[in-house]
């Protein structure tokens, strides 16, 4: 909002504001239409979105992280040694840019991103606070950007062939006006945006299953009746964002210990909920993994298989409404994710759920 010219002085104050209301829509909405993130993917690419500089691993410093910082490239690895992938067939995103980020974002947040210290903060990698900003914007920061690219032009492939995954993205703890929890850009709040201008879509819902609580979202459409928000969460763990929990349309707690079966039986509740409370005409699908039993972050016990048996459920969910949706892998970052994604995605191919392209499933 800082890039609205202020209207001081009025006397009427409810008109200014309403004219100011009235710039900032159509500022957005010129950005969104000025953007070049929507680009013609031919039919000889399957929507599956990936960029190699998505991975971050420099100077040894993803070592001192808790994380698999490269599990996006090592998803695509498996999939092309299982033999669902041909890498000529992967769609490279475009870099958001700084007028691509001011759709959501305010000008202030993106120079506060200027500080190697708070980018530390929002990463949760402390060593980077001591890095020149050069570096952490190229190692660091242009990453995040070229996934969130990858999900704004998720939404685009989802509606020309029903789905789409973008390995990366899903950074749920962003807002417009504040990162946090490794999430330093709003790519779902950005996505939104950008489909109900450039695909005249009104109505998202969005399917979060990440272990932790999507505040970020939640903040950026916190009284926008277009975007219905499913969350099932552990309440027991980060952010305790409990201003943001009123925002949520269907609120489903998860705590600490909860295992496969329980998940599963309550994961068909709430998808019944959702069907007959809201009618989509895209679903935004944060697929986090961190629910995976051992995750040292997110406290949950489902299975390997269970993450499989998860994802098919969302996608059928949304396949017999004949809803496009977009899948991302947001968080979960035990080495053991990468290839538990993977398996996912070999599954939804084997039931149809996903054409990968390739009929005989070789290369
Ligand atoms: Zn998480």
């Amino acid at each position: 909002m800082s890039t609205i010219p202020s209207t001081t002085g009025g006397s009427s104050s409810s008109s200014s504001s309403i004219t100011s209301t009235t710039d900032a829509e159509t500022l957005r909405r010129n950005r969104i239409l000025a953007s070049k993130l929507y680009f013609d993917v031919p039919l000889s690419k399957v929507p599956l979105i990936y960029s190699p500089s998505y991975d971050i691993a420099f100077l040894g410093l993803e070592k001192l992280h808790p994380f698999d910082s490269s599990k996006w490239g090592r998803i695509c690895r498996f999939l092309i040694v299982d033999g669902v992938l041909d890498k000529n067939h992967i769609v490279e995103p475009l870099e958001a840019t700084k007028d691509d980020l001011l759709v959501v974002h305010s000008e202030s947040y993106l120079s506060s991103l200027k500080s190697s210290l708070n980018v530390s903060i929002i990463i949760e990698v402390p060593p980077v606070a001591l890095l020149p900003n050069c570096l952490v914007q190229q190692k660091v920061l242009h990453p995040f950007r070229k996934q969130v690219g990858g999900t704004i032009l998720a939404a685009k492939l989802a509606k020309e062939r029903g789905w789409a995954i973008n390995v990366g993205g899903g950074f749920h703890h962003c807002c417009g006006e504040k990162g946090g929890g490794f999430c330093a850009y709003a790519d779902i709040s950005l996505c939104i945006h950008y489909a109900f201008i450039r695909l005249n879509i009104s109505r998202v819902m969005i399917i979060d299953l990440d272990a932790h609580q999507g505040n970020g979202h939640e903040k950026d459409f916190s009284n926008d009746r277009r975007v219905y928000i499913l969350d099932m969460y552990n309440p027991e763990i980060y952010p305790f964002d409990f201003e943001a929990r009123r925002y949520i349309d269907q609120k489903v707690e998860v705590v600490s210990g909860t295992t496969t079966n329980e998940y599963l039986r309550r994961l068909d509740e709430a998808l019944e909920v959702a069907g007959r409370m809201f009618d989509p005409e895209l679903v935004v699908y944060n697929a986090g993994t961190d629910i995976l039993d051992g995750d040292p972050l997110g406290q949950l016990k489902i299975s390997p298989d269970g993450i499989t048996d998860r994802d098919e459920k969302v996608f059928r969910f949304a396949r017999e409404k004949n809803i496009p949706l977009i899948m991302l892998t947001s968080g979960g970052y035990m080495k053991s994710s990468a290839r538990v994604i993977a398996d996912s995605i070999v599954n939804l191919s084997k039931k149809c759920l996903i054409d990968m392209g390739s009929s005989s499933g070789k290369i």
